[in-house]
This record gives structure tokens, sequence and C-alpha cells, in this order.
């Protein structure tokens, strides 16, 4: 049932920029910045201390590290989509291949800390949301068939899911579980971090994103 959640947080991205086309980016910027702090701060309150209760720090913080490593690796493909670094101007595609490899793999990473009656699945709702958002408007506004392009948004809607499947229904999670999860977390750690970084153009001061930081912040905290 949790699965839904995921598919439809894509979804209703895909429909905001469908039918809501909004003009500038800065509101979308803004929802960014909002689930980057919340991105982190989940990290830091839900996830890390799990872990770290469940094996000895150095071999968790070795797949944590890796997880970064992977995302870092992932964006040379993705240009950075992961984390709603999309360029709208650009139009001429047909199908992104290496875009659509790596968001997927990113996704499956994401979906593996998962779980019946966990609270993550908020974390990354609200995190897919504005990302969903930008790369809908990306699809929408390339020359790509609209046939294409739904089904390339179909089948991103599913490898979130497809990651909690699998970590909750094979053998995988019992025999590697905390260091999965681990890895989830660099990924989490590096796109959060990412977001937060991208978020002041220049270092120039702006208060209404600081202002949701901070509310993801203290969200997180009272999930
Ligand atoms: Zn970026
Ligand atoms: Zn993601």
């Amino acid at each position: 049932m949790i699965l839904i959640l995921p598919i439809l947080s894509v979804w209703i991205g895909y429909f905001i920029a469908l039918f809501l086309k909004p003009k500038s980016e800065r509101g979308i910027k803004l929802l960014l910045a909002f689930s980057g702090g919340f991105l982190l701060a989940y990290t830091f309150f839900e996830l890390l201390p799990e872990v770290y209760e469940e094996g000895s720090p150095k071999g968790i913080a070795i797949f944590i590290l890796l997880g970064i490593l992977i995302q870092i690796f992932l964006e040379f493909f993705s240009k950075g989509a992961e984390h709603g670094h999309i360029h709208l101007s650009s139009q001429k595609i047909s199908f992104p291949t290496a875009l659509f490899l790596s968001l997927s793999v990113h996704a499956i990473i994401e979906g593996i800390p998962i779980r019946e009656g966990s609270s993550v699945v908020y974390a990354i709702i609200i995190h897919k949301l504005p990302v969903a958002i930008l790369l809908s408007l990306f699809i929408l506004n390339s020359e790509m068939k609209k046939s294409t392009g739904l089904l390339f948004i179909a089948a991103f809607s599913l490898m979130t899911p497809l990651g909690s499947y699998i970590s909750q229904y094979t053998d995988l999670i019992d025999a590697y579980g905390t260091q999965l999860v681990g890895i989830a977390i660099g990924v989490f750690f590096h796109i959060s971090t990412i977001i937060l970084f991208e978020s002041s153009q220049e270092h120039a001061f702006n208060l209404r994103k600081l202002a949701l930081i901070t509310m993801g912040m203290v969200l997180a905290y009272f999930l």
C-alpha cells in the first residue's frame, strides 16, 4: 500500500507541470529548498541513528560514503536531475537514455529504506515532488513525443516502489539490509546537501529559501 505514495508523487508532479505550467522556476525552487532541508534533517534524525545502532560505525560509514560516490557518479549522466538540476531550455532530445538510467538507479536505491510503517516514505515523496515537476516540464518542453514522455514518467514512477519491493520481499535485505540503507543514506546526504548548496546562488542571501529550509528541518523533527 505504502508503495503507491512515491508513484502518486511523481504523477502529481507531472500533472502540476502539465496543467499549471509554472512559468517561473521560483516557486519550484522554493519547494526544492524545503525538500532539501527536510531530507537532510530526516537523515540525521531517523536514518543515521538507526543504521549506527545495527553495525560497527566504520563498517556503516563505508557504505554511506559509497552511496555518496555512487550518487556523484550517477550525476555525470543525469547532470543532477535527481536534485532538480534540470535546464528547461535544452530542446533536442528523442529519449534521454543516460538520464533515464541514472535517474532509475537513483530511484531504486531511494526505495530501499521504505518499509511498511516507516516514515521515510514521506521524506521521499517530499523530495520527489519538485524533482518530478521539473523533470516533467523538461519533458513537456522538449521535442519528445507525448507517448514517449508518458512512458518515461510511468517507468520512472515505478522505480522507487521497485527498490522497496526488492528490499522487502527478497532475501537481499536480510543479508545486507543495513549496508543497503547505508548506501541510500549516502545518496540522500549528497542530494540534500547539494540542493542546499545550489539554493543560494552566488551565496546571495535569500530569506525565503532560508525560511523554507528551516521549516523543512523543523517538520522532519516532528515526523
Ligand atoms: Zn546540481
Ligand atoms: Zn531522488
